[in-house]
């Protein structure tokens, strides 16, 4: 059937508007909106049959003159999302049922296959995102854009869904007893308060800790993004007793219904680094992409951490170092340790050790370095964990020892997630606390 034949057909089921004509055959001849389309099908119509040229003047049957309102939905969708910054979108449409029957009835009517051409939604969502695009200066995005805007066609209403805005840096923590993300008290869930008075076991906070690196960020980069709400991603995370050292250990803040994207993350930093006084120090803070939640959180850097170890009986010079020697390069079987093994399946896991190191300092105390891979448990290391962890330092030298201080001094191996995106999996599904 030729295009010609289509379009006769189509025009004599009614009256039908320039956009539902041309969109029958809008994979044809690229260049044209379907409105050219359609008018120049009007015309070829009335030149090759010698009738007069006559535009429609009753509605569109098909689409109920919803075609003529392009404009107009894209000045709702403007307005819709006025006070959020975005720099992408993507439009969708809801179209009543009758209407997408009516586009399928047109395509029976003109002998065509009933998904023929294009059909009204993607025309709608096209022509009113281009419009919006012109209105707002930004562009479209069927990936992931900053933000989404529906049109039902049905109610006259707009819904616009803002995407999350994204921010990345790697932080250090100077002060013990300061855990990665807020901790509410066990005693108040979080609520402060005890049968109606003051919490004793928080003080009434509603924290079991004063303080937590989320508490410290999180709330800053909110403000500069004038969102609603702000959510924490570490790469793993160490004890609550841990100091994170070094180079700092990777993270990303997710703000939700951010109004501003383009923020200076410079400021933000010296903003988050004046107020954290020394307990929590933020560098490299930039804005990141949401891909770099999970590539944050599935990063298994390998680690070097510093302990304080006591033993339980005299240890001399020469077996401390007899053991550290067998412990480097060595290939340890860990079950899952006690102290985790409440919110964790048992299961055994097998982790390398690249170097140890250590220095006694007196007869019962050491301070000991060890680089591991990520997931390497540490303090089980030294401590066996009831001879859970072999080999440990604890069985080696046959002398009961333990971590009394534990410090992060680098997550390695990933330094800039952006720039060296090849990551190991951390088969473990979570951050680790060493
Ligand atoms: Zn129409
Ligand atoms: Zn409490």
């Amino acid at each position: 059937m030729t295009v010609l034949s289509t379009a006769r057909r189509a025009l004599d089921s009614g009256p039908v508007c320039d956009n539902c004509l041309g969109r029958l055959v809008a994979d044809r001849s690229f260049g044209l909106s379907n409105d050219e389309r359609g008018r120049s099908l009007r015309i070829a119509v009335a030149l090759a049959d010698d009738e007069e040229f006559d535009p429609p003047e009753e509605p569109c049957w098909v689409c109920e003159d919803e075609c003529e309102r392009f404009e107009w939905w894209a000045e709702q969708a403007t307005a819709a999302v006025h006070g959020y910054e975005f720099d992408t979108y993507q439009v969708g449409t809801k179209v009543p049922p009758l209407l997408e029957e009516n586009d399928r009835l047109l395509r029976e009517d003109a002998g065509l296959d009933p998904e023929a051409g294009e059909l009204l939604k993607s025309e709608c969502n096209r022509e009113v995102g281009k419009r919006l695009g012109e209105m707002t200066g930004t562009t479209v995005d069927f990936e992931r854009p900053d933000l989404l805007v529906l049109c039902d066609l049905a109610t006259d209403e707009v819904e616009a869904q803002v995407n999350s805005a994204f921010v990345y840096g790697r932080y250090r923590k100077l002060e013990r007893d300061v855990p990665q993300t807020e901790w509410p008290c066990r005693e108040c869930n979080g609520t402060g308060l005890d049968q109606g008075s003051h919490c004793d076991g928080c003080d009434g906070t509603g924290y079991r800790y004063d303080t937590s690196v989320e508490q410290e960020t999180v709330p800053i980069v909110e403000d500069a993004m004038n969102g609603d709400s702000g959510t924490f991603h570490g790469a793993g995370r160490e004890d609550v007793d841990a100091l994170m050292l070094g180079s700092g250990r990777p993270f990303v803040i997710e703000i939700d219904e951010p109004r501003k994207r383009s923020i200076d993350t410079d400021a933000v930093q010296e903003r988050i680094n004046e107020v954290a006084d020394g307990r929590v120090e933020v560098e490299g803070l930039r804005l990141a992409t949401h891909d770099m939640v999970e590539r944050v959180k599935e990063l298994d850097a390998s680690k070097t951490y510093r302990m304080d170890v006591e033993f339980a009986e005299t240890v001399d010079s020469e077996a401390f170092e007899g053991a550290l020697a067998e412990l480097e390069s060595a290939t340890v079987e860990q079950e899952t340790p006690q102290r985790v093994s409440h919110r964790r399946a048992a299961k055994t896991r097998v982790r390398s050790v690249y170097e140890a190191s250590g220095e006694l300092n007196g007869e019962r105390h050491a301070t000991v370095e060890i680089h591991g891979e990520g997931g390497l448990y540490v303090k089980e290391l030294v401590s066996s964990d009831d001879g859970r962890t072999e080999p440990s330092l604890a069985g080696l030298l046959g002398v009961d020892a333990e971590v009394t201080a534990l410090d992060v001094l680098e997550v390695r191996g990933e330094d800039e997630p952006f720039e060296q995106p090849a990551f190991f999996r951390d088969d473990s599904g979570d951050g680790d606390e060493e």
